[in-house]
C-alpha cells in the first residue's frame, strides 16, 4: 500500500541513531579529506603555537614532523570510520532491502485480493485496492481516493458507520456488518464490512475489507421464497393425500363391493370383469400412494426389537394366496431368529417383494427366501427364477411410476419405490441381481442396529 520510499524513512528512525545516519549517508572521500585537512591545520597550528612557546619561534622542523604525524593519524582513524560507515550502510542497505520486498509482497497481496480494501482517515478514503475500486464501480482506484467514505454508504447506514468508526477510535472491536453501499451509477448493494484501525503512512487511520454479499442476498432470498413454495405444496400435497385416502378410497370401494355382487349374479359379464379389474387397479394405486406420500413426508421411524424371520413368515403367510393361485411354492430358508432395530412397516418391504415375484415369475414356479448375517447389518434375498430384469431396468425400476411391462401384468409402479424409501428410513440398501439360475435376486440389507 505504501510506496518503498517512504517505509526506508520509517526504518531507519528506529535502528541507528540519526548522526551515524547522517555520517552513513557523507561521501566516503570528502570524509577523508575532510578530516585530512582539518586534522593537517589543527597540528600545523597546534605546533606553531607549540614551537613559539617553547623555543620563541615558529620551528619548521617541528612543525613538519607534526604535519606529517597528523597526516597517517587523520589517515588511520578515517580508514577506521569509513570502514564503519561502509559497514553501516551495508546493513543498512540489506534491512531496507527486506522492508521494500516485504512491503512489495504485501501491496501485491492487497492489489491481488479478490475483496475490497480501503483505508480512510478523517471520513475520507486514502487507499482503495483494484478490487474495491471495480465494487464501486471506479475505473481506477485514484478515482475513490480524496472521496468521503459517506459518499459510499448508503444514507439508511451514515449513523451506524459513524458510531462504528466512534467505538474502533475508543479501542473497541466491532464486528463485521452487512450494509449497504451506494456505487458511482448509483446502484445500490450489499455489502458485509470488517474495519479495523491501523497506521497508515505513520497516522491512525481505519482499513476496511469490503465483500460484495448482493448475489448471497438474492440466493438467501430466493431460497425463502422456495422454502416457503415448498412448504405451500407440501401442505398441498398433504391435503390431496387425505382427498385420495378419504374421499377417493370411499366411492371405488363402493363401486367394487356393488360390482362384487352383481358378479355373483352374472359371473360371464365380461364388462363387471372390466370393472372389478379396475377398481381394484384404482385402490391399490390409492393405497400406494398416499403410503408413499406419507413415507416420503417422514424423516425417522420409531424402531422396535424386531425379529426380521417373524417379520417374513407373515409377509409369506400374508402372500401364499398369491402363490398358490400362481401355482408357485415358496422355500423359507430362514431358521434361526434375526433380531433387528427396525419399524414393523419393514413387513411392507416383503409383501411387496414377494407379491412382485408370484406376479412376474410364475414361470419359474418357485421362490426361494434365504439370509445372512454380516458384521453390523442382516441381509435377505428373495430369489426367484422367472424371467429377470434387465441391466437397464435394475435401478429404474426402484423409482415411482416406472414400471416394465411384463405380459400385461398389472401395477402401479410404486410397489419398489416404497420398498426402497422404507428400506432408506432404516438406513439400508436394496438392490437386485440376476439369479444365476436364471430369475433375480433381491437384496434387503438392514442395519442391526444397537439393541
Ligand atoms: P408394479 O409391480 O406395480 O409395476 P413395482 O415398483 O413393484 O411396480 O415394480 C416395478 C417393475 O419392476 C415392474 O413393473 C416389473 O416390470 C419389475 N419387477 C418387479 N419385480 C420383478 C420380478 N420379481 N421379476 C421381474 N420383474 C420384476
Amino acid at each position: 500500500m505504501k510506496g518503498g520510499d517512504g517505509g526506508d524513512t520509517d526504518y531507519k528512525q528506529g535502528i541507528l541513531p540519526s548522526i551515524i545516519q547522517k555520517l552513513a549517508r557523507v561521501n566516503l572521500w570528502h570524509f577523508v579529506w575532510v578530516s585530512v585537512i582539518l586534522s593537517e591545520i589543527f597540528t600545523a597550528i597546534l605546533n606553531i603555537i607549540n614551537s613559539i612557546i617553547f623555543y620563541g619561534k615558529i620551528s619548521y622542523d617541528l612543525l613538519l614532523i607534526g604535519v606529517i604525524d597528523a597526516f597517517f593519524v587523520a589517515l588511520i582513524v578515517s580508514s577506521i570510520v569509513i570502514f564503519l560507515i561502509i559497514h553501516i550502510r551495508e546493513i543498512e542497505k540489506r534491512a531496507g532491502d527486506k522492508l521494500r520486498e516485504s512491503e512489495e509482497r504485501y501491496r501485491r497481496l492487497v492489489e491481488l485480493l479478490p475483496v475490497g480494501v480501503a483505508v480512510h482517515r478523517e471520513g475520507k478514503i486514502v487507499y482503495v485496492n483494484p478490487a474495491g475500486a471495480e465494487l464501486i464501480g471506479a475505473r481506477t482506484p485514484e478515482e475513490l481516493t480524496g472521496k468521503s467514505v459517506f459518499e459510499v454508504v448508503h444514507p439508511d447506514y451514515h449513523e451506524v458507520v459513524r458510531e462504528r468508526i466512534r467505538r474502533m477510535q475508543a479501542g473497541e472491536t466491532v464486528p463485521p456488518i452487512e450494509e449497504k453501499f451506494i456505487t458511482l451509477s448509483g446502484d445500490v448493494i450489499d455489502v458485509e464490512v470488517a474495519a479495523t484501525p491501523i497506521v497508515y503512512e505513520g497516522k491512525p487511520a481505519m482499513l476496511s475489507v469490503v465483500k460484495d454479499i448482493t448475489e448471497r442476498k438474492r440466493v438467501e432470498k430466493e431460497t425463502r421464497r422456495y422454502l416457503e413454495e415448498l412448504k405451500r405444496a407440501n401442505r398441498l400435497k398433504d391435503l390431496f393425500t387425505d382427498i385420495l385416502r378419504h374421499d377417493l378410497l370411499n366411492p371405488v370401494g363402493i363401486i367394487r363391493n356393488a360390482t362384487e355382487l352383481l358378479l355373483d349374479e352374472f359371473p360371464d359379464r365380461e364388462e363387471l370383469k372390466v370393472i372389478m379389474r379396475n377398481a381394484n387397479r384404482l385402490i391399490n394405486m390409492i393405497e400406494s400412494a398416499a403410503k408413499l406420500s406419507k413415507l416420503e413426508s417422514v424423516q425417522e421411524l420409531e424402531k422396535e426389537t424386531l425379529d426380521l424371520k417373524e417379520v417374513v413368515e407373515k409377509a409369506i403367510e400374508a402372500t401364499l394366496p398369491l402363490f398358490e393361485e400362481a401355482g408357485m411354492v415358496v422355500e423359507n430358508r430362514l431358521t434361526e431368529p434375526l433380531h433387528i432395530k427396525a419399524n414393523p412397516i419393514v413387513e411392507e418391504v416383503f409383501l411387496n417383494l414377494l407379491t412382485n415375484a408370484a406376479k412376474y415369475a410364475a414361470t419359474g414356479g418357485r421362490v426361494v427366501i434365504d439370509g445372512q448375517i454380516e458384521d453390523g447389518s442382516i441381509k435377505i434375498m428373495v430369489k426367484d427364477f422367472g424371467p429377470g430384469i434387465s441391466d437397464e431396468e435394475k435401478e429404474r425400476i426402484f423409482q415411482r411410476f416406472e414400471r416394465v411391462d411384463k405380459g400385461g401384468v398389472e401395477g402401479t409402479g410404486l410397489g419398489l419405490a416404497i420398498v426402497k424409501r422404507i428400506v432408506e428410513l432404516h438406513n439400508g440398501k436394496v438392490w437386485v441381481e440376476d439369479n444365476p439360475g436364471g430369475g433375480s435376486i433381491f437384496w434387503v440389507e438392514l442395519p442391526r442396529g444397537e439393541e
